[in-house]
């Protein structure tokens, strides 16, 4: 077997085997593989020929390529933080009481709690009893839209404020081909809510949630701002002079199923039971989870602060650059306008075959990137954001998204950049 057919057998038998993402989890999975064939041989059992392969796939991939999967889909999920873990494990060892307990020990979780709010009403600009705890953002953005019948939303929003209107009095605020949703006025009729969310979890492109917050002000409609891509990537600063703000902590390094929402204090209960959450969101609170939340949410925040997105945008740009100068007839969306300093949206040159699609050789290859859009000969519908910025269903069929993280370094993007172009030449993609 040729060296190039040999890897490539190697990496499919990863594709579907557990992929290894780091040394210890790939010498941990060799270990396991290793073991369970030995065991099969004492108990004399046949070898079954995939354990053997595979052993010896994670073997020779480990010791010749020594390459983890690198990932470039933080607009899906950033993985858990170091120190929101250890906020988490924090906290359910010292606050593992119900906050609404009466003693001592629920009192003291109640309290870890309140000074989580605190801490977050602070970064956002807002005041604490302004802060109800939820599952995320889909449930703080349904909360809301559920009190509305008359609004304007972007046409880029995402499903769970898309979802959430539809059957109501709805109007949808167009999106420019850069991917900018602009509101100057109220021409038409003037909603009761309006829609728009800080970055668009697709390309990245920040939105105008400031010039739209004022003019909603002029007009006395309420304006509610899905921030999810935004919180914990840029400043969340100002963020709470919007009436509605929602943010999800997995988008940021804190753990899945756990946001907020920012909204008056007379809010009606998002959920109905018991008082908790000043009588807003009935359940018992997901201590942990808020205390991972805020502490990895000051992370980024002091990050930030510290000039962290300088750099990181700089790598960002030079990867784009040679990007599209490598790959003729491939393109950035929303270039030219701001986005965020993490994330990468582009569509990809035609190739021959639609179905091998990048995605999967990229995944393939060791890098977890995504794709917003299915193959326009496929089941799926292109995503409503590229319609919505008029690329056509064919050229939204080959959109890619890389999303960096934190811990995203500029190695990274340039072994990025070479994995696109080993994907190029597998697929017969012409390079420059
Ligand atoms: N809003 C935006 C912009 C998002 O990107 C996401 C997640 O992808 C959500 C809302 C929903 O977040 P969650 O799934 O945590 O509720």
């Amino acid at each position: 077997m040729c060296a190039a057919r040999l890897v490539r057998h190697i990496e499919r038998v990863f594709v579907d085997k557990s992929i290894p993402t780091s040394a210890s989890e790939g010498i941990a999975l060799g270990v396991r593989k290793f073991a369970a064939v030995r065991r099969k041989r004492q108990a004399g059992a046949p070898v079954l020929p995939e354990s053997l392969r595979s052993y010896i796939a994670f073997a020779v991939t480990l010791t010749l390529t020594r390459r983890p999967v690198l990932y470039f889909d933080h607009n899906a999920t950033h993985p858990l933080s170091e120190t929101a873990k250890r906020a988490w494990l924090d906290a359910v060892e010292k606050f593992p009481a119900n906050p609404s307990s009466p003693h001592r020990a629920g009192q003291r979780a109640d309290a870890a709690l309140q000074n989580a709010r605190g801490r977050l009403a602070v970064l956002l600009g807002c005041g604490a009893d302004e802060i109800v705890f939820t599952s995320g953002a889909t449930e703080s953005a349904n909360a809301v839209l559920a009190q509305f019948e008359d609004v304007s939303v972007s046409a880029i929003e995402h499903p769970c404020v898309i979802e959430s209107v539809r059957g109501k009095s709805a109007r949808l605020l167009p999106s420019a081909a850069t991917g900018v949703v602009a509101l100057s006025d109220f021409s038409e009729r003037t909603p009761h809510l309006v829609s728009l969310m800080a970055a668009n979890n697709e390309t990245g492109v920040l939105q105008s949630w400031r010039e739209t917050l004022a003019v909603c002000r002029e007009h006395g409609v309420k304006f509610f701002c899905d921030a999810a891509q935004w919180i914990g990537r840029m400043p969340a600063a100002g963020l709470g002079a919007c009436d509605f703000v929602s943010g999800c902590a997995h988008k940021f390094g804190g753990p899945q199923g756990v946001g907020f929402l920012k909204c008056p204090a007379n809010f009606p209960p998002l959920l109905r039971g018991g008082p908790q959450e000043e009588g807003r969101r009935a359940g018992t609170e997901n201590v942990a989870g808020v205390l991972a939340m805020v502490a990895a949410l000051e992370e980024c925040e002091a990050a930030i602060r510290d000039g962290a997105l300088d750099a990181r945008l700089k790598w960002r740009e030079e990867f784009e650059r040679e990007f599209t100068a490598a790959l003729p007839g491939a393109r950035v969306l929303g270039a030219g306008v701001a986005r965020l300093w993490n994330t990468v949206s582009v569509i990809m040159p035609e190739t021959a075959d639609c179905r091998r699609r990048w995605v999967v050789v990229m995944d393939r290859l060791g890098f977890a990137v995504s794709t917003g859009s299915a193959c326009a000969s496929g089941k799926e519908k292109p995503s409503h954001v590229l319609t919505a910025m008029g690329v056509s269903p064919q050229d939204a069929g080959r959109a890619l998204r890389f999303s960096a993280g934190w811990g995203t370094t500029h190695y990274d993007w340039r072994a990025l950049l070479d994995g696109v172009k080993d994907a190029a030449r597998e697929m017969g993609v012409a390079l420059a």
